[in-house]
């Protein structure tokens, strides 16, 4: 399966749709910056694939930093704010346990793609794509057997090429590439 054979986008949130707070945690929507051209890729992104996910780590909610109420109204504005320049969000898949708490649903476990499956059956992983900025994104991907996408903004230090099926330094440089792969192969 090729890229641009694939129907179902699974997307990381923090590093890849919003500047990462570096050994902090998006606590509210006023630390919520979106990454340059990110919200011109979701407008690309809403005409190159069927169905469009968000999984991400939130552990900042197990720490008790911040509440579910506090994580569904960043995303709520986040998902506004994405329509609104032409893009979409089906869903958004979000784990509030802690590392230490080994849960099946926390990246690299693959817990989220499953509960996403059963949500929406017609889901093919092997017509998918994982696109994020860790290498815990890229196992969480492999052990799906989706095609991975790494965005590398340098904050990955323990890069394995072995799992990365292709890399780009931002989600607009991807949704660029997808876009003319679709068009004209
Ligand atoms: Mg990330």
């Amino acid at each position: 399966m090729k890229l641009k054979d694939c129907k179902y986008l699974f997307l990381d949130r923090d590093g890849v749709i919003n500047v990462r707070k570096m050994g902090g945690y998006i606590l509210s929507y006023d630390e919520f910056h979106f990454i340059e051209g990110v919200k011109e890729a979701f407008k690309i992104f809403n005409t190159c694939f069927d169905k469009i996910f968000i999984i991400t780590n939130q552990q900042g909610i197990g720490k008790g930093l911040m509440s579910e109420e506090d994580f569904s109204i960043v995303s709520k504005k986040m998902i506004e704010e994405i329509e609104s320049n032409g893009g979409r969000i089906d869903k958004i898949y979000h784990c509030p346990a802690l590392k230490e708490e080994k849960s099946k649903m926390r990246k690299p476990e693959i817990g989220m793609g499953l509960k996403a499956k059963e949500d929406y059956n017609e889901i093919d992983f092997n017509k998918s794509i994982m696109v994020g900025d860790s290498m815990s994104d890229m196992l969480f991907g492999k052990g799906l057997l989706m095609k991975n996408v790494f965005i590398n903004n340098h904050t990955e230090t323990n890069i394995d090429n072995k799992i990365i099926d292709k890399e780009f330094n931002s989600l607009i440089e991807f949704a660029k590439y997808i876009e003319n792969e679709k068009k004209y192969n």
